[in-house]
């Protein structure tokens, strides 16, 4: 018989449909491939169906390096990238909220930390970077990508060539949560160590879940650290990794979400995804531009999935938010001290240029109301 959802179509359609930063915006073609049976996790078709999730992450993140599979939010991944690699100091780049966060999670965790400061809505500089390791007190570097919290990005490029040429033996950890699967990241060109993110941003699937590559070289590390704890320890995952299975049960249905996930990215092709998401920033960004907006983040470093917009027109973004609601639509009024001086459009995973123009098309419909 025909699976019958427990929620109601109608009660489905009631929901809003989501233009915030995560949870993003989730189809229900999407949602459905969820709908999966439940398969035991040590057994062949499990291996099986890790080894496709596996191997289709890696064409993505364009690596070579274990995927591990984790059934929890990313912030555990944050944890697993350091307690598996710090020995001496970790340098962290502050520039939102959530690379505040994950430099408090350093300290937490006891390990000598750095932070290297920025105002919100800059970006990271290679340079400054250099300014912090040259102290040598240092064994690991930490960055945010895209920082949520600010819509700003920050291109790895510049980190990867100062990295190389200046401290090879840098450890480096870069939480790639709101850009993973939205925009190019070539993992094993850059020399990243460990690249993390979770399922509910550009992945377009519900939140729970998260993926991590990890080097060769941090997987040796880490065999070398002690105290790690059992959850998060690399050295565990890795024994499983050979077997094609997690160290513990996983969620399965998100392995099924990934997989169909992955067949749509095939069938959209890789390149065709950077473009979408470079050009559905681009026209978020001129839409705000024209109604006299401003753009958040310092000029180079604005994100491909994320617009975070300057209320420089002072628009009345509760009254705003309150009639895209009646009309159907959730939005985003700010993160934490940005809330109604800059708010944040998601155009990552699911959203298309039609779900774009259409939630557009009624903000200005409010607008002009
Ligand atoms: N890092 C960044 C940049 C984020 O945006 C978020 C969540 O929004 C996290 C980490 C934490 O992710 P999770 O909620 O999956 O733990």
């Amino acid at each position: 018989p025909e699976i019958q959802p427990i929620i109601n179509k109608e009660e489905m359609e009631s929901f809003p449909k989501l233009f915030i930063p995560g949870p993003t915006f989730v189809p229900n073609h999407v949602m459905q491939s969820l709908t999966s049976p439940q398969i035991g996790h040590r057994t062949a078709e499990f291996s099986e169906l890790m080894s496709t999730v596996v191997s289709g992450i890696q064409k993505v993140l364009y690596t070579n390096n274990h995927v591990y599979l984790a059934s929890h939010a990313a912030t555990g991944l944050w944890e697993m990238g350091i307690q598996n690699s710090v020995k001496k100091g970790i340098l962290h780049t502050v520039n939102g909220s959530f690379s505040s966060k994950w430099a408090s999670v350093s300290k937490d965790c006891g390990h000598e930390t750095g932070v290297l400061e920025y105002e919100w809505g800059k970006g990271v500089k290679a340079d400054d970077v250099d300014a912090q390791l040259s102290s040598g007190k240092y064994d690991v570097f930490a960055m945010v990508h895209n920082e949520t919290s600010t819509g700003v990005f920050s291109p790895l490029e510049p980190i990867s060539e100062l990295l190389k040429d200046k401290y090879p033996h840098i450890i480096w950890l870069v939480d790639a949560v709101s850009s993973m699967a939205g925009v190019k990241i070539e993992t094993d060109n850059l020399g990243i160590d460990f690249l993390l993110s979770s399922t509910q941003k550009a992945w377009g699937l519900p939140a729970g879940f998260s993926v991590c590559a990890v080097s060769d070289r941090l997987i040796e590390l880490s065999k070398s650290i002690p105290n790690k704890g059992y959850f998060l320890d690399i050295n565990v995952y890795e024994k499983y990794y050979k077997k094609m299975q997690t160290p513990s049960t996983p969620s399965i249905p998100h392995l099924f979400g990934l997989k169909y996930v992955l067949e749509q990215i095939e069938e959209e092709g890789l390149e065709n995804r950077w473009v979408r998401h470079i050009e559905n920033a681009e026209y978020t960004r001129n839409w705000a531009k024209d109604r006299g907006q401003s753009l958040f983040p310092e000029e180079g470093f604005e994100s491909p999935t994320i617009t975070c917009i300057q209320n420089d027109m002072e628009w009345d973004i509760n009254g705003i938010n309150d009639q895209l609601l009646e009309r159907g639509f959730r939005m985003d009024r700010g993160y934490g001290k940005l809330r109604g001086k800059a708010f944040r459009i998601a155009h990552m995973g699911n959203v298309m240029k039609e779900d774009l123009t259409e939630y557009l098309n009624n903000f200005d419909e409010v607008l002009n109301g």
